[in-house]
Order: C-alpha cells, then structure tokens, then sequence
C-alpha cells in the first residue's frame, strides 16, 4: 500500500454505548474514476460532517472522503458532553493568553454550542439530543477560592452562572462535600446519529462520500488541489479541508497538540435514580471525572486521561480505569448503581491552551484544516464548520485569529 498522507491510529477500543446500537445507515459511493469537486473534506466523523453540511448549504459541490467509512474514526467513542464551558478555566486561560483573547475564545465557543443546537433542531436531525446545565465542582485545578474567581471572570464575560456552597450542592444534587458553579445551555447528543444526520443532509443536497478511500498525497497549489488516493483515481478539488481527527496530516505545525488517552463507561437506564436537572457534572481537576446522562436514563461517566499516546498501552489499562471510574462515580452520586454495562477507551487530544487549530494550512494553498481537539472536540468541530465556511467562501470569519495556524499560544 502506498504511503499515507495522514498519520495511522488505532483510535478506541471497546464497546461504547454507542457503538452497541445499530449504525447509522449513509450511502457510500466507490471510488472508481477521478473527481472534481468544489470542496474535498478528508474525514467523515463529526468534524467532516458539520463542515461538509455547511459548505453544502453555502452551495459548493462537496466530496468526502474517508480511509474507514464514515463514523469509524474516534466519533463513536465520544461521551459527546457539547459544553461552550472550555476544559482550561476561564481565568486560567486569560493568564496564559490574555483577558481579552480568552473571553473572545469562550463567548465564541458558547455560539457555537448555540448554533449546534440551533441547526440541529431547524434541520431535523434526530440525535437523542438534550439541553443540560452543568455543575462544576471544586478540584486540585481550582479549590473553593479559585471557583469564585472563575464564577467572576465567566460573569465579566458575560456568562450566566451560579456559584454555590456545599450544602446548597448536597441540597439540591446529593452530592457532598464540594463548592459548585452551576452553568446553562450545555447539550448532548448521540454523537454516531448527529454525525450522521449531518452527512445525510449534505449528502441529499449532492455532496458525494466517497469510502473506503485512503489520501495518500495532498498536492496543492495555486490552481487548486489534488489529492492522491491509493486506489489510484484522482480528487480534484478547488480547495480541501483535512478533517481528519487525531490522524493529523504528516509534517503539519502540531503548535503543541499532543496524544493522550481517555476512558470511558456507561451503566444501564437507571431513570428513577438520576440526581434533579440531571445537569452534566464535572471537575476542576487533574486527572477529571465527568458525567452525563442519556435521554433513557444511562449514565455515561469517563475521564482518567492519561498522557499515553500508545494503544497498546492504553488498552491494557481499560479494566484498571472502569473500576476506578466506577468507584468515583459510586462515591461522587451514591444514588445511582455506577455499574458500567459498557467500557471503552479512545485516543484524545491535548494541546497546550486547550484551543483547537482552525484555518489554512501554512505553505499549502488552498487548504485548511479542522485538528487539535481536546475535550470540547464536538464543540470545536462546529466552530470549525462556522469558520472554515467563512474563509472557504471568502466572508472571513472575526475569530479565526483565535484558533489559526498563525496565533503565538
Ligand atoms: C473517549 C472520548 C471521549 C470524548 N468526549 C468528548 C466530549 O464529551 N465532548 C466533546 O466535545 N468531545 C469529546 N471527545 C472528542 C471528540 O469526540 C472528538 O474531537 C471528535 O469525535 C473528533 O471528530 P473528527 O471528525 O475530527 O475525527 P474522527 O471521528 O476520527 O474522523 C476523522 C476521520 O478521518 C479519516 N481519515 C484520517 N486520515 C485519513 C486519510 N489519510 N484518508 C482518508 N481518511 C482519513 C478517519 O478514518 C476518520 O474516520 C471525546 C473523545 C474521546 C476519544
């Protein structure tokens, strides 16, 4: 087989609870002749998708392209918590690059939360979606002082928020012992069935996905781009955007971004026994437990990550994780049965701000790309669908400073 143009991960293992229902059906074309197109996406998980919709709708002829098929990449092992609150706290994050930057990334990462939800329900998409507050708890990162001084920097921001003592959070949660804020508007989702509602909508306005298909070489230039697969036939597109997940494009700036692992478990429906709001929980931690539920009453808890870029490695650890994250989430939520009915781990990202890298490549006209996710992926995935569109079709986008190839963070 002829070399890749991306680098080659084994992304996840296990069963997630997602992965145990039946796929989400996408019609898939072969390959057979060279194409051309307007837009070549490469990668149809949840970035390829959101992107690909997007572009569609802007009324651009759109080709995907994937090396698995679509929704085989780290997608289905994500416990899709679509929160705009960003793993880097707020006030951390503006000592790092600065107040206004970092409230420009929040607020910005907050519309994007928004307008998934927005575009989810406008289009249809049936996804097992819901809208949950958060509860954010006192950890190692920040103790009861540093969460009051997050609680002021999110409010000068203009974030409505909550911050609440332990026993008003043992009072209204059932959880002892912590100092919360408490945050609005998050959402979650059945991240296999948005992913694919998404490509089914490009795909009824003309995209084409084109799997299994392998890029082996991305050459671009002034003119457009090509794009060498292994089977032979050519893409030929205007302009490509590598969505590729944690299987980065060879020789690309990585500004940081580095693997890590993350596990993962889910318990059997437990509707009577949910704690009130049923609001995602999660900590200011290092390493962090966060917890959420589904729309049947499963609750979904990962975490644990660890800075293993190895899966080998990472899976020889599964049965270790799953007891711990079931002993913490028996400890944090002694209401439920914490007992896990399905396992998983996946390759994660991280990078050093916590901010993803969105926009063209350096030295490769015409392309760009979506990478560098960490734990708001999902979330970044649609700021990359917002952005990308703006700059593909030549509107610009005012944030796209924040996340580019070009940013000194
Ligand atoms: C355990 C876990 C928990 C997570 N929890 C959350 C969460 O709660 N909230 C959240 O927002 N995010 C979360 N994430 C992150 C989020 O899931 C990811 O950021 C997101 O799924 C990445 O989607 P993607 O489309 O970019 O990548 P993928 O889904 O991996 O899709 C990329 C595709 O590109 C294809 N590809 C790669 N190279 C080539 C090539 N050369 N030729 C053709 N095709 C190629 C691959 O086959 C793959 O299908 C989690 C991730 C994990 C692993």
């Amino acid at each position: 087989m002829r070399n890749s143009a991306t680098h080659h991960r084994d992304l996840r293992t296990g069963q997630s609870i997602w992965s145990a229902k039946r796929r989400p059906a996408i019609a898939i074309k072969r390959l057979t002749r060279t194409v051309r197109c307007d837009v070549a996406v490469v990668g149809a998980g949840i970035s390829g998708a959101l992107i690909a919709e997007g572009l569609s709708e802007a009324g651009l002829s759109v080709v995907i392209l994937d090396r698995r098929g679509p929704l085989l990449g780290s997608t289905p092992a994500s416990t899709a918590m679509l929160q705009y609150e960003l793993d880097t706290p707020l006030c951390q994050m503006a000592e790092r690059i600065g107040r206004d930057r970092a409230e420009r990334i929040w607020r910005r990462s907050r519309l994007a939360v928004d307008a998934l939800r927005e575009r989810t329900e406008r289009l249809g998409i049936r996804a097992d979606t819901a809208t949950r507050g958060s509860i954010y708890l006192d950890g190692n990162v920040l103790d009861a002082s540093g969460l009051a001084e997050e609680a002021d920097a999110r409010r000068r921001a203009g974030f409505e928020v909550e911050l609440i003592p332990p026993a008003v959070v043992k009072e209204r949660y059932g959880i002892g012992g912590r100092h919360a804020i408490i945050g609005f508007g998050n959402y979650s989702a059945d991240p296999r069935k948005l992913a694919a509602g998404y490509l089914n909508i490009a795909l009824a306005r003309g995209a084409r996905l084109y799997a299994p298909v392998e890029v082996c070489a991305v050459d671009a230039g002034d003119g457009g781009v090509t794009l060498e697969t292994a089977s032979g036939p050519q893409v030929r597109a205007d302009q490509v955007v590598m969505a590729s997940g944690y299987e980065m494009l060879k020789g690309i700036p990585r500004l940081g971004n580095t693997i890590i692992s993350s596990w993962s478990i889910a318990t059997a429906p437990q509707p009577r026994n949910l704690w009130p709001t049923e609001a995602m929980i999660w900590e200011a931690s290092d390493p962090y437990l966060y917890i959420r539920t589904t729309p049947r009453g499963e609750v979904i808890c990962g975490g644990e990550d660890e800075e293993i870029a190895d899966a080998d490695e990472r899976d020889a650890r599964i049965d270790a994780k799953t007891r711990t994250l079931t002993r913490k989430l028996g400890r944090l939520l002694p209401m439920i049965d914490p007992t896990p009915v399905h396992a998983w781990a996946g390759s994660f990202g991280n990078s050093p701000v916590g901010t993803p890298t969105i926009g063209r490549i350096p030295k490769m006209p015409n392309c760009y790309a979506a990478m560098g996710y960490g734990g708001n992926g999902i979330t970044f995935s649609m700021m990359a669908a917002q952005m990308l569109r703006g700059l593909i079709t030549g509107k610009g986008d005012p944030d796209s400073d924040l996340v580019s190839f070009h940013r000194d963070f």
